[in-house]
């Protein structure tokens, strides 16, 4: 089944930090992948993220994220970065629960037209404890643990198939 929907996860996953929700204003631009907080709390994209969601967005993939981070810092870190424009659903809230957040990327997908089985779903998280539930309750979505199942994120490019 070809995927036609990736959702990403943000800390530890897009860019190094684990928690932006601890992101104090000012936020300084250090350049386009770095960033760093009023109390020198440093962010920095991964290498190939700007480029691989590029080429998603070419190849007509929709995008989502699924975020635990008060959604207020997701927009401000995402748009400082000029990361945004690349998300179609972006869900972030103050919860760890995953499968609650790729549910309601898919169901806004839905009340839009848009309807993708699980199958045809990718989610990539660094972290692999979210895959049970995601499966239990929403089936056979495709999960892949980043930094386990593919070493840099271009690797996704060859795994739509
Ligand atoms: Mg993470």
């Amino acid at each position: 089944m070809k995927i036609k929907v990736v959702i990403f996860d943000a800390d530890k996953t897009l860019w190094d930090h684990y928690n932006i929700s601890e992101f104090e204003d000012p936020i300084k631009i250090i350049n386009k992948n770095e960033i760093e907080d009023a109390k020198g709390r440093k962010l920095k994209v991964f290498p190939d993220v700007r480029e691989t969601l590029e080429e998603l967005k070419k190849k007509g993939i929709i995008l989502g994220l699924a975020t635990w981070n008060y959604p207020d810092k997701t927009q401000k870190i995402l748009q400082i970065l000029d990361l945004y424009k690349y998300f179609d659903v972006i869900v972030s809230r103050d919860f760890p629960y995953k499968f609650i957040m790729i549910n309601e990327i898919l169901s806004e997908l839905r009340n839009k037209g848009i309807k993708i089985k699980p199958e045809e779903t990718m989610f990539i998280d660094d972290r692999r404890s979210h895959f049970g539930n995601v499966w239990l309750y929403l089936g056979n979505i495709k999960c892949v643990e980043m930094w386990k199942d593919i070493k840099c994120h271009s690797e996704i490019l060859h795994m739509l198939d």
